[in-house]
């Protein structure tokens, strides 16, 4: 089984993916044709990253839930094409594994840089009035978000 960008919806994992691509054809997971594909284990050191930054609790929703609700992640996937690429980039039977969303002051840092990338895209570009302590300027939701939840900032 191979996936493709289109899988994602994220310009970090799209790029991410087109270096590392296999073949260009047909996306077994989301069905595009003529998109590059790799094996879903190319992203799994990236999302175990990011797994580490949520708090696994019987409590909690599918991480692939949670991805989609926050993060606007796996748009072009129903539920279950979302949960069979989380099982091949994670594991078999990650998708039931239930997580509480990250802690609020993670969740307040991300939405500054939230603010911060959604002014330079539609109001100011040259001149951002909020800018971030960090001068990273990498504008990737998906690594933008890992590298602050993980602190590593
Ligand atoms: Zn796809």
């Amino acid at each position: 089984m191979l996936c493709c960008p289109l899988c994602f919806g994220d310009s970090w994992i799209e790029w991410k993916l087109r270096t590392e691509q296999n073949s260009i054809g047909f996306c077994n997971f989301c069905g595009a044709e003529n998109q590059p594909l790799v094996e879903p284990s190319t992203l799994t050191a990236y999302f175990q990253i990011l797994v580490d930054c949520f708090e696994e609790s019987r409590l909690g929703m599918s991480l692939g839930h949670l991805l989609r609700a926050d993060w606007g992640l796996f748009s072009r996937l129903s539920s279950t094409q979302r949960d069979g690429l989380l099982d091949s980039i994670l594991g078999h039977d990650f998708h039931l594994r239930l997580f509480l969303p990250p802690d609020q002051d993670s969740a307040e840092r991300v939405q500054q840089w939230d603010f911060f990338r959604e002014e330079l895209k539609h109001n100011n570009r040259f001149f951002p009035k909020n800018i971030p302590n960090q001068e990273d300027l990498q504008f990737s939701l998906f690594s933008l978000r890992i590298e602050l939840l993980a602190g590593t900032f």
